[in-house]
């Protein structure tokens, strides 16, 4: 399979070339494949394109990738910079979490910037969601919609 990660095997979603430029240290102009990211926490390739045969690890990318670290800081929300141990802190100290309202009320404010800020490509709500219900998963997180963007249509 063309998404799976040649290290780790886990299936990886795809990632767009803006967001895989803005975070490789080395500039390549001429990226034409698709590329997959992989989140794997212990894994070390961070972007492979099965079909260029071509993968990156974690010193590959200038960017600190929150999900793939196991040691603080782990950033989670590039554009407000929430980060997984925020998260667990809260989900700890009050059983409950109000990071997904505070960045919505932020991108409501001042608009995201995820597709060139997130190592992933996308906006990190549903990302933040799955970390919250592993640790809690009776935990409502009320997430709809990804972004506001869609939310709005
Ligand atoms: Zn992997």
């Amino acid at each position: 399979m063309t998404n799976t990660c040649p290290s780790c095997k886990q299936k990886s979603d795809n990632v767009s070339n803006l967001a895989l430029q803005s975070h490789l240290k080395t500039n390549l102009n001429d990226l034409k494949g698709t590329f997959f990211v992989c989140t794997t926490q212990k894994c070390q390739i961070v972007y492979f394109s099965t079909q260029l045969k071509q993968q990156f690890t974690k010193n590959d990318i200038h960017t600190r990738f929150g999900l793939k670290e196991s040691l603080n800081p782990r950033p989670i929300c590039y554009c407000f910079n929430h980060s997984i141990q925020d998260i667990e802190t809260q989900l700890k100290t009050s059983k409950n979490c109000d990071i997904i309202e505070q960045i919505k009320s932020s991108m409501k404010l001042s608009g995201c910037n995820c597709e060139i800020k997130n190592p992933i490509g996308k906006c990190c709500l549903n990302t933040i969601k799955k970390i919250i219900q592993k640790i809690n998963p009776d935990y409502n997180t009320n997430i709809k919609q990804c972004c506001l963007k869609k939310e709005d249509s």
